[in-house]
């Protein structure tokens, strides 16, 4: 059966389930033992939030999710690093395509947003970004911040020549614009700091204002200009997702293999701090 990415047709946000082989059957949530359900080559379309993960942390509209492997299901303790492969590998892929991921909470997770038995169908979210730590046990995991989606219902549509089995919805990479990242990219007119390229629309200039160390949970990095780059769309994608960072000399590099690309291009009015470089190259280690 094809995979279903949103809402399953006659289930509700709110729905409870018995099981986690009821919550299979519904089609919310396909596996009966895995917490991921995706393939790396299609995105993830579920996720099962239930406690089973100690580095898990739950605040109702945004979850920040475990990935899978090297966990002991008795204890819930990591027990080995966890590789970007398999269910984790395709919550990256949802998170670069913006599909959207069916939460479902069990009776074992935060116990003010889960339910008090058996496991509930909560809607929508979207992957926003994605990152590696070492856990609470020592051992390397892979880590997702999920958002609700903001719309109530997802606009379904399927890619021309498919049945709408597959249905599909997509969202846009949230860009924040605030007072800030807008003074950095006025002062650098526009253009990438990476590569120098400024980009010309119909009606201006385009640029986006990149923060090093992510705002919000759990990163909670300043909205302050020497966190903030102004970056081309691509390069921004770039520093999202590990590709590049910047070094304590300032210079762009290759995250991978550390290989130096160019120096950043900094103005004396407006410096980023190493702290948050350090902090943003730390994501991707
Ligand atoms: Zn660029």
């Amino acid at each position: 059966m094809a995979r279903l990415f949103g809402d399953v047709p006659g289930v509700q946000n709110g729905d409870l389930f018995p099981s986690r082989a009821a919550a299979s059957q519904a089609g919310v949530h396909r596996p009966t033992m895995a917490g991921i359900s995706g393939g790396q080559a299609e995105g993830a379309d579920s996720i099962v939030v239930s406690g089973g993960y100690e580095d898990d942390r739950d605040f109702g509209d945004e979850i920040i999710y475990t990935g899978h492997g090297g966990n002991d299901p008795a204890s819930g303790r990591q027990v080995a690093d966890q590789r970007l492969e398999a269910g984790n590998l395709a919550l990256a892929v949802s998170a670069d395509r913006g599909l959207p991921v069916r939460v479902l909470r069990g009776a074992g997770g935060d116990p003010q947003y889960s339910p008090p038995s058996g496991f509930r169908y909560d809607g929508l979210f979207y992957v926003d970004r994605y990152w590696s730590d070492v856990g609470k046990s020592g051992y390397r995991i892979w880590r997702y911040r999920l958002a609700r989606s903001p719309r109530q219902n997802d606009v379904t549509n399927p890619p021309p020549g498919r049945s709408g089995q597959q249905r599909y919805a997509t969202t846009q990479r949230l860009v924040r614009n605030t007072a800030v990242t807008q003074w950095v990219k006025e002062l650098h007119e526009y253009r990438c700091q990476v590569c120098g390229r400024r980009l010309e629309t119909p009606s201006g200039a385009y640029a986006e204002g990149a923060h090093l160390r992510p705002v919000g949970r759990p990163h909670n990095g300043p909205d302050s200009p020497e966190n903030v780059l102004c970056l081309c769309p691509n390069d921004h994608v770039r520093l999202d997702r590990g590709v590049i960072g910047v070094d304590s000399a300032q210079r762009v590099i290759e995250l991978g293999t550390g290989r130096p690309l160019g120096k950043l291009r900094t103005m004396p009015r407006h410096q980023v701090a190493d702290a948050h470089a350090a902090y943003h190259r730390a994501l991707f280690l």
